[in-house]
């Protein structure tokens, strides 16, 4: 069979009825477009298995649809298959998706893996199956934001003369090295595929590869030394990288990881064998495969634990790791904290987030002008006006050329409508679409990262992604998706999405006010039941009415 690729539609040529639906035809392809997926001809976008859609058979169907779906009907997609369009109103969201969701007992990797075989499910991951992924640059800017909260909490500075050391190059991972360097830091890197690597250095992510891990150490030390920002990825286990740190004697100024620790069988590789013969063994022998890799997760983190015990700042970064590697007897693995609890809370009791648009018409002139536009209206903030210029200057730009940027409540309803307001006036090109990630401040209950320590001991509480998705449909957000396992597997979280179009119409100014006001709202009040008094406060000044 020949292989099949994807790639988004650009210019102003509609092939749908109108831009709402048009977006969803693009976004969905664009997630596929083989400069954005990690495996697009498997249509897997990014974070293990997460796809885009079940199998090829159901993204024919879905595309079908929305060519010929109408301005007042939606449809639904139950894991990555279009499964029918309901005639709604003009208002209501165009599509909407549910993903991997399983009742609680059967929420395992064995029963959602069985009913993968069947093809009756998909992994959605979180912007995967929500057709909002931008490449890596979406992780870029939270990666920058908690390195440069992490260096100013443990360094009182940026990450300048200071050394992290890590693993995992993969979609989100590979925002590691280039987060690293913009902070002013160096990074050294272990991924087991060679590939994955040589990936980041043509996009810019990485700076060189050195396949020894003593002469990349080396080399890294001295980049250190000399107060030079740059970043290595060696080819090789994490294991081996850590062990190699270890027996040197080198204490790192941080010490984190991103490899797929979150499912032990796709996502995560095993040490002492090449990638060929893990992939032998996997098709073989999964269970067998399983056990390697429990046995190697625990060897990581107990490096990862000596490093901290000698002094290196050591945080889980959301890839549930530690929950694997307890599992695999290693009862100290939660003595390294998550973090959202040590560096992103405080922001999402703003109501901060990964929100992020594309330029429909795939010209990165609009990129270029919402980037002007963000910088007038927010420039006075820097930590938003570093991240914009920095990213000009260091992101390449995968698909559909796209930007991210972590505004709060308030911040983002006028930023939607000032941009609808540039499409209106031709300003530019073609329309924008806005989402954001599911780690957002109020569409996700996922204890072992998102909501890991919560004041009031809620973090499983998965009530309040529900809210957050119900409310945005209420709202009229152009796609809305309710997921579970993004980011750390089956059983471990459930989680909300939407994207929103900018058409530069006044009813999607109507759409954008709404929802960009009550998306970020449900985390304030997420946050504020939970009694964060910088959410409490933030509510009050903010006019976000907590009932009562
Ligand atoms: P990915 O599957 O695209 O990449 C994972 C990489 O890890 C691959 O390149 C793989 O070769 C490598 N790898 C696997 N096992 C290894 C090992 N033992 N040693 C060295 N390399 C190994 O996944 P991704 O999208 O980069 O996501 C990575 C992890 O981070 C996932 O668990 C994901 O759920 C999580 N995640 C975290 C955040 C966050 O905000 N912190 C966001 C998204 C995803």
């Amino acid at each position: 069979m020949p292989v099949e690729y994807f790639r988004a539609p650009r210019g102003l040529q509609l092939t749908c009825a109108n831009w709402q639906i048009e977006a969803a035809y693009r976004m969905v392809q664009n997630n596929l477009d083989a400069d954005v997926a990690e495996d697009p001809e498997n249509l897997i976008v990014y974070g293990g298995l997460g796809k885009a859609a079940r199998n090829h058979e159901a993204l024919h169907k879905i595309l079908a649809t929305l060519r010929r779906l109408q301005p007042d009907e939606t449809m639904l997609v139950q894991s990555g298959k279009c499964v029918g369009v309901m005639k709604l109103h003009e208002d209501a969201p165009r599509v909407l998706l549910a993903n991997s969701n399983l009742v609680g007992d059967w929420a395992t990797w064995d029963e959602f893996r069985r009913l993968d075989a069947l093809g009756l499910m998909m992994y959605g991951q979180m912007t995967a199956g929500s057709w909002i992924y931008i490449g890596s640059q979406g992780i870029v800017q939270g990666t920058y934001e908690t390195f440069v909260a992490a260096g100013k909490k443990h360094f009182g500075s940026d990450l300048r003369g200071r050394l992290v050391v890590t693993s995992g190059l993969g979609g989100m991972g590979s925002a590691q090295p280039l987060a690293v360097t913009m902070a002013g830091g160096v990074c050294l890197g272990a991924d087991v595929e060679r590939k994955r690597i040589e990936k980041r250095v043509k996009t810019r992510y990485l700076d060189e590869i050195i396949d020894d891990p003593k002469l990349a150490l080396k080399v890294a030390l001295d980049k250190k030394a000399k107060g030079i920002a740059w970043s290595i990825g060696v080819p090789c286990n994490a294991t081996e990288l850590l062990t190699v740190v270890r027996d040197s004697g080198v204490v790192p100024d941080m010490v984190t990881d991103q490899t797929s620790a979150h499912d032990m069988l796709v996502g995560y590789v095993p040490d002492q064998m090449t990638v060929l013969q893990a992939n032998e063994l996997r098709a073989r022998d999964p269970k067998a495969y399983q056990r390697e890799s429990a046995r190697t997760v625990a060897k990581h983190v107990a490096l990862m634990l000596d490093l901290q015990e000698r002094g290196a700042i050591t945080f889980d970064y959301g890839n549930n790791i530690r929950t694997e590697a307890r599992a695999a007897g290693v009862g100290e693995a939660f003595r390294i904290k998550g973090f959202i609890p040590e560096y992103i809370r405080p922001l999402f009791c703003e109501g901060r987030g990964p929100f992020r648009w594309v330029a429909l018409s795939g010209d990165p002139s609009d990129i270029a002008c919402t980037d002007a536009l963000a910088l007038k209206m927010f420039g006075d903030n820097v930590s938003l006006r570093t991240w914009i210029e920095k990213a000009q200057q260091r992101i390449a730009f995968q698909g559909l050329p796209a930007r991210i940027l972590w505004l709060g409540y308030g911040e983002r309803a006028r930023f939607g409508l000032a941009v609808n307001e540039l499409v209106r006036s031709g300003e530019l090109k073609a329309p924008i679409v806005f989402g954001r990630d599911h780690l957002d401040c109020g569409s996700v209950a996922s204890p072992y990262r998102e909501t890991e320590a919560m004041l009031d001991g809620s973090d499983a509480i998965a009530d309040w992604p529900l809210l957050n998705a119900m409310a945005n449909v209420a709202a009229g957000a152009t796609w809305v998706s309710i997921h579970h396992g993004g980011g750390v597997g089956m059983g471990k979280s459930i989680h909300a999405g939407q994207v929103t179009v900018a058409d530069g119409s006044s009813n999607a100014a109507r759409r954008i006010q709404r929802v960009f006001t009550c998306d970020p709202g449900s985390g304030i009040l997420r946050h504020a039941d939970a009694g964060y008094p910088a959410a409490k406060s933030f509510a009050s000044t903010n006019g976000v009415d907590l009932g009562g």
